[in-house]
């Protein structure tokens, strides 16, 4: 505007600021109708199928194999095959040259793998996109740094690889808990049966076609897709040597059983209900945006999700307020929409779950609090919710949710304040607000958690451990310790 133009009151200003749609096009992903297993570098034509399907608005996708325990032997036997021909022995330089090459066509095919995760597993695209994929690729740069460092990383300890690791990996991050199991287990020498979960098996089978590209022998990496009782077939076949479980509590508990006395390794990443504990001296603002992350980032399908939010006594009042009116801002929707957050709850039985917990808070005597928003009418959606006047006895403070509900309760003292948070059969992550570097290092020490995050929360990074205590499994996925599992020793 020059200085001569005369001022004007009535600008057009609109009324409506919503969003348009930014629909990601899914013509980059070229789907099958029919998928085989991935055993011994090949498609195995699978002797039962079962239709996949897209979670925002139950499209069915492709026939995916239901893995029969013949399939399964047939996958442990490619495996051991491959072990034994020359995978194991081979050095660690030259096993790196694959996991580099495998990290490089996950960046270059990354859209095509984001759109796919995002259809068939119900996140929104700029999470598969920003979070997943990037992170996926940064697993197998990361263990191609390590497969020919071993020596150096365990001093005097010989370390040798273990074998056949057959690998169980849950819905929620499915490409990203393929390459947590597959990457260190590569660098290590080991050759792998993994199972995706039944209702996300897509980007799975999608990275078959990466592994050729990348020109991995055969037999390195066999795919059975299938449902829980591939998985147990996997577990108690004879010809696997280490069993790495992602998923719930009460499957962990059961396959720990079934392996006792084996001999076989065992590594199990379960459940959680993570404490996020938010001190008065907090930048409240940030903090609101941490606990926003830590809840409904994946539309709480994260088992280190933030689901209790333990918010000290005097700030309670303007962070809930806080904290509602940003919840009104989240758009809640198609998964391929560029600018949706939260997008569809996995599956009908993951839906159903969430749907019963929320019962059982109201009728606990917890008030709930959704914003309005409008849910698509076909597919599976549940709105983002938040409970306050929660109890620690209260089913929702107790059992994990795994959808976009958290549970707000309140502490006086830093030392209630870990009191409480411990008070649960779980131990994976834990959050802290606060601006006192020393009240960090504090609650780090007592907090009974695999990982704190100081003033952020799901930050994740292939060099750093990650795991839990309690129910929450053992052993360590990522950095350094995330190679023991995949190693013996001479001790
Ligand atoms: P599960 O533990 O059943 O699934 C995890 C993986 O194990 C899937 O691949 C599953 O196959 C497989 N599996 C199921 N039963 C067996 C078995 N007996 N032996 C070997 N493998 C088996 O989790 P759900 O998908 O049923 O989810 C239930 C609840 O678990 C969720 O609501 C959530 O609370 C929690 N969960 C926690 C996760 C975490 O990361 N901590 C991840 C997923 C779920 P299939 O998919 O075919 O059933």
């Amino acid at each position: 505007m020059s200085e001569l133009d005369p001022r004007s009151d009535d600008l057009a200003v609109p009324d409506d600021w919503t969003y348009a749609p930014a629909p990601e096009s899914r013509e980059v992903v070229r789907l099958r109708e029919r998928y085989g297993h991935f055993v011994g570098g090949s498609w195995l034509e699978p002797a039962e199928t079962y239709e996949t399907i897209a979670p925002r608005d139950e499209e069915a996708l492709a026939l995916v194999g239901q893995g029969t325990a013949a399939d399964v032997d047939r996958a442990v036997q490619a495996a051991r095959g491959a072990y034994a021909d020359g995978w194991s022995a081979l050095p660690g330089s030259e096993r790196a040259k694959y996991l580099f090459r495998i990290a490089r066509l996950l960046q270059e095919r990354s859209r095509e793998f984001a759109v796919l995760e995002s259809l068939n597993g119900g996140k929104p695209i700029k999470e598969s996109r920003d979070v997943d994929l990037p992170l996926a690729a940064a697993h197998f740069f990361y263990y191609g740094g390590w497969a020919d460092k071993l020596e150096y990383a365990f001093p005097n300890r010989r370390p040798r690889p273990v074998g056949v690791a057959g690998q169980i990996i849950p819905w929620n991050f499915p490409l990203l808990m393929l390459a947590w199991k597959v990457a260190p287990a590569l660098a290590c020498g080991n050759t792998v049966v993994l199972k995706p979960a039944e209702t996300t098996p897509l980007t799975a089978l999608l990275f078959c076609d990466v592994l050729r590209q990348a020109e991995l022998p055969p037999g390195v990496v066999n795919i059975v897709t299938g449902d829980g009782r591939t998985g147990a077939t996997l577990v108690e076949h004879e010809g696997v040597d280490k069993i790495a479980f992602t998923g719930s509590t009460e499957v962990g508990k059961a396959i720990q059983r079934r392996l006792a006395g084996s001999g076989k390794k065992l590594t199990l990443e379960l459940g959680g209900k993570a404490a996020n504990v938010v001190f008065d001296d907090c930048a409240l603002d940030q903090a609101v945006e941490g606990i926003v992350n830590g809840i409904y980032f994946n539309q709480g399908h994260v088992c280190c999700a933030g689901s209790r939010l333990f918010v000290q006594e005097s700030i309670h009042e303007p962070l809930v307020e806080k904290l509602k009116r940003r919840l009104s801002t989240l758009r809640v929707g198609d998964p391929l929409d560029k600018n949706t957050d939260v997008g569809a709850i996995n599956s009908r039985a993951q839906l159903e779950k969430i749907e019963e917990l929320v019962a059982s808070g109201r009728e606990e005597g917890a008030e709930i609090y959704q914003p309005p928003c409008v849910l698509p009418e076909r597919g599976y959606w549940f709105a983002p919710t938040v409970f306050t006047n929660v109890a620690q006895s209260y089913r929702i403070a107790q059992e994990e949710i795994f959808g976009p509900v958290l549970s707000i309760l309140t502490f006086r003292t830093p030392d209630e304040a870990v009191e409480k948070a411990n008070n649960t059969p779980y131990g994976l992550s834990a959050g802290v607000w606060t601006e006192k570097g020393s009240r960090i290092l504090w609650m780090a020490q007592r907090l009974r958690a695999g990982v704190v995050w100081a003033n952020t929360y799901n930050r994740f990074d292939p060099a750093s451990p990650f795991g839990g205590y309690k129910e929450s499994g053992f052993g360590r996925e990522g950095g350094l310790h995330g190679l023991e599992p995949y190693l013996e020793f001479d001790e």
